[in-house]
């Protein structure tokens, strides 16, 4: 049962849970006992339509036959070497050919790592030491970007985590998303190494970019001579296969990636321009390395979700449901309110008009948000216990779940709204 096991990992962990969002499924969370395609099984067994997918990696959905197979016949074959292997040349090869700012790459283990590497790189490469960032992105859990941080950050009322030197935070500045006067004031007055940014934010809801934030960032950090460092961890293969920066037709000088690569296993990649990427150890002065960087499996696994990428069904799929599903949840909500979609992901915002920026969306009626969560759950649904996280969509994600998720939508929207 959830509620035993609840009982016992309040005992050995901090909040009960190892990431915080999960803590914020009330009274406590459920715990999963398996999943397949668009489902989850409770260990209370109950199946739930899955909105989360793992906070956006299953693209597929949950245990895809061809990832399987992929990573059983890699485990047949040992699962570390702590030498190259074909499969890491293979994913990279992909991650060039579809992503357009990506002339080389580099394989970490977490979007975490790869935002702290992208950050170094901005550094060494102009000699800089300051970076810019937007209110309410999130870029992971490392010192650099846990300032103004949106998702769990500031789901749990630490946008600025303690412990960061503010000789650390002494370097990163902040402007509001989608405000360029704030971008180009910074730039214009301090030497800025990097300007990273969600080019759609993720982790407030979501909330796109209005049409000349992402050309007019482009603009300003070359102007400027500042690194750009589009954060694709959550966008990039989910927009299609050159994600945001194809979506949009922006290339930025860096690009984050994680999630959707690792098809699901633990993952992250900084990739980008040359002459940038070269300042990596071994062939340049900023350093990084890892014991798990280009694992086996989550190579394996990452090759085996792109190429399903590739055929593009699951695209068709995702984005069908996605907008179906915000149409039926625009329609049932009766209060003031905002469906904010890209593509296949999406959030709504309930008592507000507009929500373009982390501060809009910090006006949203959140206690009725955790409400309807809360009702959806109980009908079967699960979407993110968190307003500041997003619904996504996977290719499991069929008319019959779509048909039946709707239902539930439309009875509790009207319910509570
Ligand atoms: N960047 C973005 C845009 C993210 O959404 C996340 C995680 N949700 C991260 C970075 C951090 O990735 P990870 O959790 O793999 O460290």
């Amino acid at each position: 049962m959830s509620s035993d096991l609840w009982n016992k990992a309040q005992a050995v962990f901090a909040g009960g849970v190892n990431s915080p969002v999960r803590a914020a499924v009330k009274p406590f969370p459920f715990y999963t006992r398996s999943a397949k395609g668009a489902y989850l099984v409770t260990e209370d067994s109950r199946r739930l339509i899955d909105f989360v997918l793992g906070y956006g990696p299953l693209i597929l959905g949950h245990a895809h036959p061809k990832v399987i197979e992929a990573v059983k016949d890699q485990l047949e074959r040992g699962w570390l070497y702590g030498t190259p292997s074909r499969a890491e040349v293979e994913l990279a090869s992909m991650i060039t050919k579809h992503v357009p700012s990506a002339q080389k790459v580099r394989f970490v283990n977490s979007g975490t790592e790869a935002t702290m590497t992208a950050l170094r790189l901005s550094r060494g490469f102009t000699g800089r030491s300051k970076i810019l960032k937007f209110d309410g992105n999130y870029h992971g859990a490392h010192d650099y970007v846990l300032i103004d941080a949106g998702s769990a950050a500031s789901e749990f009322g630490v946008p600025f985590s303690q412990g960061i030197p503010t000789e650390v935070s002494s370097t990163v500045l902040v402007c509001p998303y989608n405000d360029l006067t704030c971008v180009e004031t910074v730039l214009k007055r301090e030497e800025i190494a990097g300007v990273i940014v969600e080019p759609v934010m993720g982790n407030m809801g979501v909330i796109p970019p209005e049409k000349d934030f992402l050309p007019g960032l482009r603009k300003l950090t070359r102007e400027y001579g500042s690194v750009l460092i589009f954060d694709e961890v959550i966008t990039g293969f989910r927009l299609g296969l050159g994600g945001a920066q194809s979506y949009f037709g922006v290339t930025p000088d860096l690009t984050t990636l994680g999630k959707i690569i690792g098809g699901g296993f633990p993952i992250g990649a900084v990739c980008g321009r040359k002459e940038i990427m070269d300042q990596l150890t071994p062939s340049g002065r900023v350093f990084n390395a890892g014991t798990f960087n280009a694992n086996p499996i989550s190579m394996t696994a990452g090759i085996a979700t792109i190429q399903e990428l590739e055929k593009k069904e699951v695209y068709t799929v995702s984005e069908r449901a996605a907008r179906v599903l915000a149409e039926e949840i625009d329609r049932a909500i009766k209060m003031d309110h905002v469906v904010n979609r890209v593509y296949n992901f999406f959030q709504f915002f309930l008592g507000v008009k507009d929500v373009r920026n982390a501060n809009d969306a910090r006006k949203a009626k959140r206690d009725l948000y955790v409400k309807v969560h809360e009702s959806l759950l109980k009908e079967g649904v699960f979407i993110p216990p968190s307003q500041f996280e997003a619904l996504f969509t996977s290719g499991a994600h069929d008319d019959d779940v779509v048909n039946e998720s709707a239902r539930v939508f439309k009875k509790v929207l009207e319910d509570l709204t």
